[in-house]
């Protein structure tokens, strides 16, 4: 039976996303639970300053719950009845209430109107003080074991602190993972998703900043593959498509070392057919202009139909007549079947993920509670679910700990 002359203490350990959304919400619904914030760092909500490059990508205007969980590549089937309790439209209307705006940019991204992710930090700060939620910065959990129905944490100074119901919000920290592997808990292997990937070729790096809006792009040996927008950097290639990859592929790109081959086609739409019918009958009819004096694909500029010339083995000054039936073939070939090898992956600046962490098997999805140990609940990236790049990262930080505190309170 639960004591409930004596207020009930709630331990959230981390100040990031989720720790605080549940601790703002724990301390709404339950004003007789005294919730207390644990950070080891001297900064609050130090991600969300960062993310969206400063501006903070809030969520995504997604509205169909089974479209959303389609962006997760791990927890896809999990999410479902969580993003029933709390949603992208809850999350606008959290916020709504609290007076910040979001707006939608054109591909789905959701930011504050104020394109500050401040405004979301102030947001948090200023609720938290409503609520009465204590924060302490610098108080690191080194440990923390069950004593009857309750929680002992232990802290980098040795001190202690007991709770009723303990969150652990802390993201990919190899130390909790470790901890909780000791109590039996599954973790999966953690891994880094939402990167881009490096291409050893200077001629390709001189195209920096080229995008093809449309792309097809596929792992080799791999069943991975994907479409959407390419962006070729000086480094290698970037943009939604990659990201995609990166995500859907981030264990078997790391089993690989990050050592592959890319094959791309920057005409989908075509077969190989149809673009050698099409490119023979533009030898016949701009015979005597120069190959490389336009790129004869409105979705291709002309600085990457010259690249793909050169990596045909074209000789850029012949004209088209000049072209024979295997330059042709090769052009096709790179056209919808370029080789790219990828040696390494390089950051995305604007946001990137740990996949891995505790094992989906382990947590009890309508509280977000251990199945194994009750009053021990999880929130954010230290579970082993992540999504693309948009925004879904933050709304499974919202939802998983809005869901942990009605899971605390019950
Ligand atoms: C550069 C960057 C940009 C991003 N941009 C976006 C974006 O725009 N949109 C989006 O959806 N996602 C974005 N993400 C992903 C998003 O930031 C994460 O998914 C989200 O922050 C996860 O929240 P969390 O609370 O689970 O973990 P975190 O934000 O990592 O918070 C965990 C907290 O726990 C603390 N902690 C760890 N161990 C301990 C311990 N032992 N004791 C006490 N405290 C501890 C940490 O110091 C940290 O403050 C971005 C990520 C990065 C790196």
């Amino acid at each position: 039976m639960r004591d409930t002359k004596k207020a009930r203490k709630a331990a959230i350990i981390g100040g990031g996303a989720a720790g605080f959304f549940a601790a703002l919400h724990l301390a709404e619904i339950d004003p007789h639970c005294e919730v207390h914030i644990f950070e080891k760092s001297t900064q609050l909500l130090s991600k969300v300053k960062v993310s969206g490059g400063g501006r903070c990508n809030v969520t995504h205007a997604c509205f169909d719950n089974r479209t959303l969980v389609q962006f997760y590549p791990r927890g896809s089937k999990q999410l479902v009845a969580p993003f029933k309790r709390f949603s992208p439209s809850d999350t606008i209307t959290w916020f709504k209430e609290r007076g910040v705006l979001l707006k939608t940019e054109e591909d789905g991204r959701m930011f504050p109107i104020t394109d500050s992710s401040q405004t979301i930090i102030n947001c948090f700060l200023d609720e938290a003080q409503r609520l009465g939620v204590r924060i302490h910065t610098q108080q690191g959990v080194s440990s923390f074991i069950r004593e009857e129905d309750q929680w002992n944490i232990t802290f980098n100074d040795q001190s202690h602190f007991v709770a009723d119901a303990l969150l652990i919000a802390t993201g990919s920290s190899e130390l909790i993972w470790n901890q909780l592997k000791s109590f039996g808990i599954k973790i999966e292997e953690p891994a880094p998703s939402l990167f881009t990937f490096n291409v050893k070729d200077m001629n390709l790096h001189e195209l920096s900043g080229t995008s093809v809006e449309h792309t097809s792009i596929k792992i080799q040996g791999t069943k991975l593959k994907t479409e959407g927008p390419l962006l070729i950097t000086h480094w290698g290639m970037s943009g939604p498509a990659i990201l995609k990859l990166s995500a859907w592929g981030a264990l078997d790109l790391k089993a690989l070392n990050y050592n592959f081959t890319l094959s791309v086609s920057y005409l989908p739409e075509e077969n190989d057919q149809s673009l050698m019918d099409f490119l023979k009958n533009l030898r016949s009819k701009e015979s005597r202009k120069q190959v490389n004096s336009f790129s004869p694909f409105d979705a291709i500029s002309k600085r990457l139909w010259n690249y793909l010339l050169g990596k045909s083995d074209i000789t850029q000054q012949i004209n088209w007549a000049d072209l024979s039936n295997k330059d042709l073939q090769r052009l096709v070939d790179e056209l919808l079947h370029g080789q790219y090898k990828v040696n390494g992956k390089s950051t995305f600046k604007d946001e990137f993920v740990t996949c891995g962490g505790v094992s989906l098997d382990e947590i009890n999805f309508k509280t977000y509670e251990s199945k194994k140990y009750p009053g021990l609940f999880f929130a954010g990236e230290v579970i082993n679910v992540d999504a693309v790049t948009g925004g879904f990262n933050f709304q499974h930080a919202w939802t998983s700990g809005w869901i942990a505190a009605e899971g605390i309170k019950n």
